[in-house]
Parts: structure tokens; sequence; C-alpha cells
């Protein structure tokens, strides 16, 4: 399923370029345009669903199958340590509502503020 207004389906789609990280058949993992850290991956269902909590009653395979990927990505690209961020509501910053994991990870200790 694919939402046309929805920024992340159109992505996923190839309408809107990105730029590629990881792939397998359900997952689809891409830069983040503004990145906050040396590795900021978006790790994404290539079905449309709108948070995290929705892909685990939706598509719990998935679900699982993004884990491996961020873990996949880090592997590639950080050693293998990673932050995995899932914004939920507007409240808590989520502004793109097809779920996606952030994979933020670097060469250093990060930093914690979240809130
Ligand atoms: P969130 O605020 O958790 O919903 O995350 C949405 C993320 O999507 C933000 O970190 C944006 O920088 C990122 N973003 C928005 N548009 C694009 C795009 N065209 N390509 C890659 N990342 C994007
Ligand atoms: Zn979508």
């Amino acid at each position: 399923m694919t939402d046309v207004d929805c920024l992340f389906c159109r992505i996923v789609s190839g309408e809107i370029p990105s730029d590629a990280v990881a792939e397998t058949a359900t997952v689809y993992a891409f830069r983040d345009i503004v990145p906050k850290a040396p590795t900021h991956v978006l790790v994404v269902p290539k079905a449309h669903t709108p948070n995290v909590a929705t892909a685990a009653t939706d598509m719990p395979e998935v679900l699982g199958e993004m884990a491996l990927v961020a873990q996949q990505v880090a592997d590639q690209e950080c050693g293998g340590q990673f932050r995995w961020i899932f914004n939920t509501g507007e409240r808590a910053g989520q502004t793109v509502f097809h779920v996606h994991g952030h994979v933020i990870g670097g060469d250093h200790e990060l930093g914690w503020s979240p809130a």
C-alpha cells in the first residue's frame, strides 16, 4: 500500500530522489537530507504505515527487518553502534507520518539531551 501524498512513499517509489544506503524486499534505507550526526540514515518500510505502533500491528516481520537493516547500516558506517529513534506524534517531533527509524551514529560517544 502506498499513499500518493506521503513523502516517504514517493521516495520509496523513486519519484523523489534519495541517497540509498541499503535495501531489502520490504525495507529501504536512505540518508537524512539534514543530517544531525556523521551517520544519519532513515530506515522505512516500503509499504505505508504511519508510526512504529501501527507497524508493529500491521507488519511485525517488516519491523524486525527494519531493525536488521539498521544494524547493517551501523556495521557499515559506525562500528555497529547506533541510536535508533522513532519520533511518534507531532509533539515528539514526527513530521513525516510514514514510520521511519533514525539510525544515528558516529565516531565519538553520542550526547543525550532528547527532551
Ligand atoms: P521526523 O521529524 O522524525 O518525522 O523525521 C523526518 C526526517 O526526514 C527529518 O530528519 C528530515 O530531515 C528528513 N527528510 C525530510 N525530507 C527528506 C528528503 N527528501 N530526503 C531525506 N530526508 C528527508
Ligand atoms: Zn508513506
